[in-house]
């Protein structure tokens, strides 16, 4: 006897919950690829030699510059304030690479030459610091002040509420 099937929305099928959510996750997946913009080959290269033209440099920040991880890579917090504390400022080629666990993994052999610090997202001020990679950081700038703006002198130079 073959299992019954408990769902058939026609993409969407399973036997069991587990697969019927697999299924759901695997067409909300496919959907939003489909709706990604195409990159072109010629954008993806531009964007790998940008990225090996930062990699061999030595790093461009040094202590106490305001960071953010670029949008571009892998590493979480894009787009939040992050501080370097120090730097190993020679070439990647110069710095011992990390050897951290298995060689798959993106992290062996990372050649970490900054350390940031930054507080935790979560709202709580909590500061925490640890060693990166420079090449996948870039400048960070604050977003205009929204507080309170400074009183604005009249234009004549008289003084409001003095009566003459
Ligand atoms: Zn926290």
């Amino acid at each position: 006897m073959s299992d019954p099937t408990i769902v058939n929305l026609g993409k969407i099928s399973g036997t069991n919950l587990r697969e019927v959510l697999d299924a759901i996750a695997g067409a909300a997946r496919t959907k939003a690829e489909a709706e990604a913009p195409k990159r072109t080959v010629a954008e993806d290269i531009a964007a790998l030699e940008a990225a090996a033209e930062r990699y061999v440099a030595p790093c461009p920040f040094k202590p106490r510059d305001l960071v953010t991880p670029r949008a571009d890579g892998s590493m979480k917090g894009a787009g939040r304030p992050h501080i370097v504390l120090e730097v190993i400022g020679e070439a990647p080629c110069c710095i011992e690479p990390v050897a951290n666990g298995n060689p798959s993994s993106p992290d062996f052999g990372k050649r970490l030459d900054m350390r940031v610090a930054e507080t935790c997202a979560c709202g709580h001020g909590e500061i925490s610091a640890y060693w990166v990679e420079s090449w996948e950081f870039e400048r960070y700038t604050p977003p205009a002040e929204t507080g309170e703006q400074a009183p604005v002198a009249p234009l004549d130079g008289t003084i409001l509420g003095s009566a003459a």
